[in-house]
């Protein structure tokens, strides 16, 4: 790929950022921020007002009551803070209303940007349907199925499923989050599972709109993780693993994904990057692929900064934060592929305010805090002794992050780590983690998306 190329598009600058977000994303955002001499406007809802890190930035604004829906997913007054403390910019984080083509759209109109893609690749993306189509477009390999909605006709059901071969999994065109999906074995469960879903995907996403797909049995989850700026330059920086993950959410992350060679996954970097020029995309980005038997299927697209974007800053050296704020000023990207180099191996674990066997969350205040440090160790974090852990929201509280020049050393940094770590007062999933890094075949990097809840059934509580 040849050098960043300028083009003439308007120069979108800011220097003030409002973070719709809260947690340890707001402030991994604020850092960011401030390191590009930005200033930054933080919001909170009335149960994170104590938050001590909202004292950080320049303004710290409570805009609502607890309930997420009437604070950090309340667009006009999240708008209105920006308007009242002068943001012209918004940044999303994750989760909340950072895949909202709505929110994005909205702040383009009130002529502020919004640190993130356009609205229209939010809105394609954000279609499983539309999003297989853009892949297949871009030669990204997808799961086999038809990259059409699952019509109401019982013979063409049938035949779609005979054509694909069982198993399959029906899914919601508009779903999210582990949802609104039913695997089908065979001709017997077939319309019933459709009509299942398609009830649930009306009532929980507003679209009745189903697809189908192969459903594959025992794939690894690999992501790649790109970055693209508003003049048509895109790069992708390296790959990642979450097959660990419980419930469909995930628990582990690492990269590189272990033992894919580079004449394997090098095409499928390159066709997301193709996909990205296509779509017109801008920001940060992540191709989801399942990976069974050597063979990479495409899942889904998310079109924004992910929770594990740690591990491939800590094995790329790119500072993701800062240059998804860099491209939305309308700066070049820094870089261009032939630089992107990614060394040794980086994992990360969630630490969730939970129960190591129940994973019932668990809220209350923290009484002492102890962080591991030293070289290649990473916290991203915003408790501290005293912080109160809100029953309101996600349970994620910190992520440990390691880097080291190899896989192995890496789990052993790791487990030194976790072992460091102490959380007084409330529980949480630590006894879990510890347990899982003494595990042989995570060891070896044997594992599928299924993995974890079979381990999670045979082992003893802790
Ligand atoms: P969501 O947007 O709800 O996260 P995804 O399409 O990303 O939905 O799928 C979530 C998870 O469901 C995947 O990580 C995988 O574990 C499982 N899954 C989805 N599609 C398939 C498939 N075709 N075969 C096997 N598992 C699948």
């Amino acid at each position: 790929m040849s050098a960043p190329v300028a083009t003439d598009m308007p120069n979108p600058r800011f220097d003030t950022v409002l973070i719709a977000n809260r947690g340890e994303i707001a402030v991994r955002i604020q850092r960011a921020c401030h390191e590009l001499g930005l200033r930054t406007v933080m919001i909170c809802s009335e149960a994170d007002k104590s938050a001590e890190y909202g004292h950080a930035a320049e303004h710290f604004l409570c805009i609502g009551p607890p309930s997420a829906a009437k604070s950090y997913l309340n667009q006009d007054a999240i708008l209105l803070a920006a308007k009242l403390t002068g943001a012209g910019a918004i940044h999303p984080g994750y989760g909340f209303l950072s895949e909202k083509a709505s929110f994005a759209d909205a702040i383009a109109r009130a002529g502020l940007v919004f640190i993130g893609p356009p609205a229209s690749a939010i809105a394609t993306m954000g279609d499983k349907i539309a999003a297989k189509r853009a892949m297949i477009a871009a030669g990204v390999p997808c799961v086999p199925g038809p990259d059409e909605a699952l019509p109401d006709s019982r013979d063409v059901v049938e035949r779609t499923a005979r054509e694909i071969g069982y198993p399959v999994i029906i899914k919601a065109a508009g779903g999210g989050g582990g949802r609104g999906m039913r695997v089908v074995s065979g001709r017997e469960h077939l319309h019933e599972a459709v009509a299942l879903t398609r009830a649930e995907a009306r009532q929980a996403f507003g679209s009745a709109e189903l697809y189908m797909e192969k459903f594959l049995q025992h794939p690894r989850h690999i992501e790649i993780q790109v970055v693209c700026d508003s003049h048509g330059n895109a790069v992708w920086l390296g790959h990642r693993d979450c097959s660990m993950q419980r419930r469909h959410q995930k628990v582990v992350e690492e990269a590189p994904a272990p033992g894919i060679a580079a004449d394997v996954i090098d095409p499928v970097g390159q066709a997301c990057v193709e996909a990205c020029r296509q779509i017109g995309y801008c920001g940060v980005g992540t191709f989801e692929f399942l990976y069974e038997d050597g063979r990479f299927y495409f899942i889904e697209m998310n079109t924004r900064l992910q929770v594990e974007h740690p591990v491939t800053e800590t094995t790329s050296g790119v500072d993701i934060v800062k240059a998804q704020i860099s491209v939305a000023q309308g700066r070049l990207l820094e870089f261009d592929q032939t630089e992107v180099e990614c060394k040794g191996h980086s994992i990360e674990c969630r630490i969730n305010a939970e129960d190591p066997n129940s994973f019932l969350p668990s809220a209350g205040t923290i009484e002492t805090l102890s962080l591991p440090e030293g070289s290649g160790v990473r916290v991203d974090t915003h408790i501290h002794a005293g912080y109160r852990v809100s029953p309101y929201y996600d349970s994620l509280i910190a992520k440990l992050i390691v880097h080291a020049d190899s896989r192995p050393a890496a789990i052993a940094t790791m487990r030194e780590a976790l072992a460091a770590m102490r959380i007084d007062g409330i529980s949480t999933n630590l006894p879990f983690l510890r347990a899982l890094f003494e595990d042989e075949a995570f060891g070896h990097g044997e594992t599928d998306i299924h993995y974890l809840e079979h381990w999670l059934k045979q082992r003893r509580p802790t």
